[in-house]
């Protein structure tokens, strides 16, 4: 049982990160591309966040919540656009090596798959995510176009 002071304490603290968590996720949302911790810690700097711990505690708690993403492969944080909230599938990426640009897609046959080969080995998945390095169309379509003459 909490005691009245205890519960008090731990409602303040609550208000505070939620507000740490809304300057991050604004900062991801405002970015609209993929941002390192510390690129954060730059974008939200004058709003009060100072540190890269906060920084770091507010995106392991939007992680958690599924708000955003993680990416392995390039050490940065993206905003989640899948339409859906259900993240119990395989979270899929690309990731342009040219221009940065992510698309989180889902893709059921993966799933399916990745569940079956962690099931043969009798390994319970929590989670998994695959990151799908390349170039995206846009890139593509600009590197197979002509160079333009100066
Ligand atoms: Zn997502
Ligand atoms: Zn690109």
């Amino acid at each position: 049982m909490y005691s009245s002071v205890a519960t008090m304490k731990a409602t303040k603290s609550k208000k505070r990160g939620t507000h740490h968590l809304t300057r991050v996720m604004n900062a991801l949302i405002a970015a609209g591309e993929p941002l390192t911790a510390y690129q954060v810690l730059a974008a939200v700097r004058d709003d009060g966040l100072r540190f890269p711990s906060q920084i770091y505690r507010a995106l392991d708690r939007l992680v958690a919540r599924g708000l955003v993403h993680r990416l392995d492969s390039v050490n940065a944080f993206v905003v989640c656009s899948c339409p859906h909230t259900d993240h119990r599938g395989v979270k899929t990426f690309t990731i342009c090596d040219s221009c940065g640009a992510v698309q989180e897609m889902t893709s059921p046959t993966l799933d399916r798959s990745i569940h079956e080969a962690a099931r043969a080995t009798a390994f319970a998945a929590a989670h998994s995510s695959i990151e799908i390095r390349g170039v995206c169309q846009a890139c593509q379509k600009q590197q197979d176009s002509p160079p333009t003459p100066i």
